[in-house]
């Protein structure tokens, strides 16, 4: 039998007499301002969109659970990875740079952050779909967000000002590489890898630490789109990745993703041939192995997308015990910059909304603030003799800490016997990709060129790419010559930009 639906209310719950017709002087008349209904409506709609997130903005997700398989407790104390627990979650998948309507399957990283609800707390994993990233020092994170955004003249994304920043920060260019392969265009989300990226610190029961990174590898296998697939999807649909995960779950098809970390003893970090907090750079596997750990399902789609996802607030400052930061400096700056981004974007009591709030009560000293909905008991203050929350150090037994001294300086990292920047991209290029895979990335980097980048830059990114692998740069630097005189006859006469970089180079 189907069941009558409910009448229609206003905001405070009082039945409203039309859904369709506005309160007027006559059929013909003007709209009258007691209408409180209709102005209601319009008020609320005006309110709708919070702002977007800066970076970040085009996502989905869905909840699921994490299920600890092996044994890691010789490791962690932290409580989700004790053998055989079982932890709720919530995850957002997103690109980076596209804003709210932008196409899924534009090339870019992918967001990968997820929520754990676990019974010490939220602990927050904001991650990627790639192991490296561009920068290694915050204080280039959001220039380099401004050079993937948009143009301040015609409020066009440019790939000349992408190449610019990317070319001189040679840092970027294991990221860059990862980005122009085939990974940097997942056919859907669950198609791809997580990597925490940084590393981070666990700390066992008995107070011994290790250095980790958390590796979450796709189950269903790792599948991509060439440039041109991509770019057909994005013609047809730009909604392909959030309407691919919500149907999967939606018709029961349960994607995972089985998690591995890699360990490093604390002590090693010193002597280790690259420096372990470089956010540029990966540990090789044959230094240390994956170790596995558990499984994450999805299993359930929200049912609304706002309250649920859009509103979802992750912050890699959301630790529990046996948990803590390492000295990747751009981790140490994302411990302040994710939660300050929710207090701008949903307001000073976020983490008091259903999708925010902890499973396990709260006991703290925060209090009022816009749209408080938690309520506040006497004692507000400490320390106190009226039966308040006392903080108990010894609890959960060591912190996870480093010690650190020295001069307070702005300096780059101290570097480790084999960091560079392009060795890790080199062998990815030369050990990793196969022939097929290596053709695709040397097309993908000359169709990124020559849709935009202008001299000097171009000539720059010939010498970038030939310092990640000769044969490689010398490739590009042939495909752009040759595709550009394809593209445009005229220049080729007069010698187009590339042409007359690959002479002055000679
Ligand atoms: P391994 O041979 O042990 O591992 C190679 C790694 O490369 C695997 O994790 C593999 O992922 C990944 N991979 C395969 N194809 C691509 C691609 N097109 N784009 C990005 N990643 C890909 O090598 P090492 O650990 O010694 O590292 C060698 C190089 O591999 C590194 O310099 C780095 O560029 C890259 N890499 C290393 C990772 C690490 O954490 N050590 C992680 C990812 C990349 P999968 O097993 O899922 O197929």
């Amino acid at each position: 039998m189907t069941q009558k639906p409910p009448l229609t209310t206003t905001d405070s719950g009082a039945p409203v007499e039309s859904d369709e017709h506005s309160l007027t002087v006559g059929p013909g008349g003007p709209v009258l301002l007691q209408d409180a209904y209709l102005i209601e409506q319009m008020a609320q709609f005006n309110r709708e969109r919070i702002p977007e997130r800066q970076p970040h903005a085009k996502g989905s997700g869905a909840f699921g659970h994490f299920e600890v398989t092996e044994d890691v407790s010789a490791y962690t104390m932290a409580g989700l990875f004790q053998p055989g627990t079982r932890t709720d979650l919530v995850i957002r998948f997103s690109t980076v740079a596209g804003e709210r309507g932008s196409p899924d399957t534009w090339r870019d990283p992918r967001g990968f952050a997820i929520k754990f609800y676990t019974s010490q707390g939220n602990y927050d994993m904001v991650g990627n779909n790639t192991p490296v990233f561009f920068v290694k020092d915050p204080m280039k994170f959001q220039h380099f967000i401004r050079s993937q955004k948009r143009r301040a003249d015609n409020n066009l994304r440019d790939h000349d000002m992408q190449w610019d920043f990317w070319t001189l920060s040679p840092e970027s260019a294991h990221q860059v590489t990862w980005l122009m392969g085939d990974r940097g265009i997942p056919r859907t989300w669950r198609h791809m890898n997580g990597y925490t990226s940084h590393t981070y610190m666990w700390i066992n029961a008995k107070g011994e630490r290790f250095w980790v990174k958390y590796h979450f590898k796709t189950d269903q296998g790792i599948e991509f789109f060439t440039q041109h697939e991509a770019d057909q999807m994005a013609a047809v649909d730009t909604d392909y990745h959030m309407r691919d995960l919500f149907e999967h779950i939606r018709d029961g098809q349960f994607p995972s993703w089985t998690l591995y970390v890699q360990l490093m003893p604390y002590a090693d970090a010193a002597g280790y041939r690259f420096n372990p907090f470089d956010l540029t750079k990966v540990w090789p596997h044959g230094d240390y192995p994956l170790v596995p750990v558990g499984r994450m399902t999805l299993d359930r789609n929200p049912t609304d997308n706002h309250a649920e996802i859009e509103q979802a607030a992750f912050q890699p400052n959301n630790f529990v015990p046996g948990i803590g930061p390492s000295p990747d400096r751009m981790l140490l700056a994302r411990l302040f910059s994710y939660a300050d981004a929710h207090r701008h974007r949903i307001g000073a009591n976020y983490q008091q909304l259903p999708v925010n709030a902890p499973v396990v009560d709260v006991h703290t000293y925060s209090k009022d603030g816009a749209m408080a909905y938690r309520k506040t008991s006497d004692p507000v203050y400490a320390p106190n003799s009226k039966g308040g929350p006392v903080a108990d150090p010894a609890r959960f037994g060591p912190s996870p800490t480093w010690e650190a001294d020295g001069e307070i300086v702005r300096a780059a990292y101290v570097s480790h016997p084999e960091d560079d920047d392009w060795g890790q991209p080199g062998t990815m290029v030369r050990e990793v990709l196969d022939d097929a895979a290596r053709d695709r990335l040397v097309d993908n980097v000359v169709g990124h060129l020559l849709n935009g980048v202008s001299e000097p830059v171009l000539q720059r990114a010939f010498t970038y790419w030939s310092n990640i692998d000769e044969t490689i740069g010398k490739r590009i630097a042939d495909g752009v010559r040759a595709k550009g005189d394809e593209k445009d006859p005229k220049a080729a006469e007069q010698g187009n930009p590339a042409r007359s970089s690959m002479q002055a180079k000679a």
